[in-house]
């Protein structure tokens, strides 16, 4: 019955598509290669530069490198020595909300060897069903 609850509330309230499972290793991989998406994948310095205004988190990431996506990031308060944040405690909520299924939306994936898990709340085949009952 809880299940089927979480199941409802997810789907329908929370308009989710994954569970989150799992834990946070600590191997701070999600902070060392980063894109960043407003609207679009930044591409430029110029478009960072901008974006580095609306949100003080940005200003926390430096360029590392450009690649066919765009410009990837990695971020400054990670003590690369221990793999940990160094404002822990005080890290921005993009970060605490870490990994959400938007990531997905964004056309990104997991951290390889990231400790988190995100698995679809409905089978194959519960969404087949509901997709053809639709054309029906
Ligand atoms: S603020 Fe901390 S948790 Fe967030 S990306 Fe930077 S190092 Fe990682
Ligand atoms: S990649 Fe996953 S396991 Fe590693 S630090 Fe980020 S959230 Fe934690």
């Amino acid at each position: 019955m809880f299940k089927k609850l979480k199941k409802i509330f997810y789907l329908y309230i929370l308009h989710k598509k994954y569970y989150r499972t799992g834990s946070c290793n600590a191997c701070g991989r999600c902070c060392q290669k980063i894109y960043v998406k407003h609207k679009n994948v930044i591409q430029t310095e110029e478009e960072f530069k901008k974006l580095q205004l609306l949100h003080p988190f940005y200003t926390y990431l430096k360029i590392i490198d450009k690649d066919e996506t765009g410009l990837v990031f990695e971020c400054s308060k990670l003590d690369k020595s221990t793999n940990k944040c160094t404002i822990h405690k005080s890290r921005p909520g993009i970060c605490r909300r870490y990994p959400q299924e938007e990531l997905f939306k964004m056309g990104g994936t997991l951290a390889e060897h990231c400790g988190y898990r995100l698995e679809p709340i409905e089978s194959f085949d519960e969404v087949f069903e509901k997709v053809s009952r639709k054309f029906k």
